[in-house]
């Protein structure tokens, strides 16, 4: 998911492009109406997770009619950056992005300027609005946003605590720090992440958090977000897709689909109890070690560079993990589930975690023909620890 950080650093990108003529939009749509003539970029809006590109008039004396500083008639396009969204500043005659071994990819979006090309890849994009809304929205909301030099976590909290609140008291903490009206940019890691090193647990109430405990998540989650913005790329995760804490260091990590958002959330019960003065030990003593896994090794390149992944072409192999390089021309390849039980139809059962709400974190196998229509065999089995030791942190839930 592109949260906040990505999103500003997109917006940033494309303001090097302000006060340029627009000589052609073109959409994954198609354009049936050329609404940019005579335009030209004049601000970028930045707000959470939405990029807002405004498009002024350039004819000054249209302008001057309106007699405003600000006129009613800029346009506004919408940018979002969902899963896997991104924005390139290409120069003129630049091809498209191609991956290795596939066809080049189309822009969801492409303007050409005066000088350079802007491109959107796998970004939703919202038919032009007048650019009223999202200024005012801007006013609305830039002191809450995690990225914006006027994020304020005084008004944040504020607000949170506010008897006036528009979400109700029981909404879980892990749902009120994805509202983009309250938090924006906060997405599913930061708020992972966030909880996590404030030591709070995702299903407790809004009601149930004091001040200070308000105060703590909401700063480590914009600090988390911060860090990710200056860096480029999410810093190290604690708990989100890891099976062993980073705090802690135990095999402590639980998955579940938490609140109203059914978002995928992980936390560790022994750093992130429910009851903040208890349970603690308990915990602890149920945790294991890490294991610290066999160790697969790349001929080529170690055993530092080997990941699992999981076979996502269907298929007789779909779902099997292998073992792989993360080294990009590297061919290394090994099945890594060779010792798994097989089910009744003779097959290499499938491994996967569970990410129900009583037994969310667990593994188990089951028969790879699994649905209505596939003609399995139904076999099912909680996984045994031995099976799930040899990978060490190889093993991702998210896998
Ligand atoms: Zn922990
Ligand atoms: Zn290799
Ligand atoms: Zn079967």
């Amino acid at each position: 998911m592109v949260e906040g950080p990505g999103t500003t650093r997109n917006g940033i990108k494309a303001e090097q492009l302000i006060g340029q003529k627009i000589l052609n939009i073109t959409t994954s749509k198609g354009v049936h109406n050329p609404w940019w003539t005579n335009r030209k970029l004049s601000q970028v809006v930045k707000i959470g997770k939405e990029l807002f590109l405004i498009f002024a008039l350039i004819d000054e004396t249209i302008i001057k009619e309106q007699n405003q500083q600000t006129p009613n008639h800029d346009l506004a396009l919408r940018l979002h950056f969902g899963m896997v969204g991104s924005l390139h500043i290409n120069n003129h005659g630049t091809q498209t992005r191609q991956y290795k071994g596939r066809q080049p990819d189309m822009p969801t979006l492409e303007i050409s300027f005066e000088s350079k090309l802007l491109r959107t890849y796998d970004t939703t994009i919202s038919i032009p609005i007048n650019a009223i809304a999202p200024r005012t929205k801007y006013q609305r909301l830039h002191t809450f946003d995690c990225c914006s030099d006027d994020f304020s976590l005084d008004n944040v909290v504020e607000k949170l605590m506010s008897p006036s609140l528009s979400i109700s008291r029981d909404t879980v903490i892990s749902d009120v720090l994805l509202d983009q009206n309250l938090c924006p940019g906060f997405g599913n890691v930061i708020k992972v992440e966030g909880m996590h090193q404030a030591r709070i647990h995702p299903k407790r109430p809004l009601s149930s958090l004091n001040e200070e405990e308000l105060r703590l998540v909401v700063d480590k989650c914009q600090k988390y977000a911060m860090r990710w913005f200056r860096e480029g790329r999410a810093p190290t995760k604690a708990v989100y897709n890891q099976t062993s804490c980073g705090t802690c260091h135990k095999v402590s990590v639980r998955i579940c689909r938490v609140g109203g958002s059914n978002r995928t959330t992980f936390w560790c019960v022994n750093c992130q109890p429910m009851n903040p003065n208890a349970l603690q030990q308990h915990a602890v003593a149920t945790s294991q070690n890490i294991p610290n896994g066999i160790k697969r090794a790349c001929p080529t390149h170690g055993p530092a560079n080997v990941m699992l992944r999981r076979c996502k072409k269907s298929g007789m192999n779909e779902q099997r993990i292998f073992y792989c390089c993360k080294k990009s021309n590297c061919r290394f390849f090994s099945w890594a589930d060779t010792n798994f039980p097989m089910c009744k139809c003779k097959k290499r059962a499938v491994l996967r975690v569970s990410k129900t709400d009583k037994t969310g974190g667990r593994w188990f196998f089951f028969c790879a023909k699994r649905g209505p229509t596939a003609n399995g065999c139904g076999y099912f089995e909680w996984a045994d620890q031995k099976y799930l030791d040899r990978y060490g942190q190889l093993l991702t839930p998210l896998l």
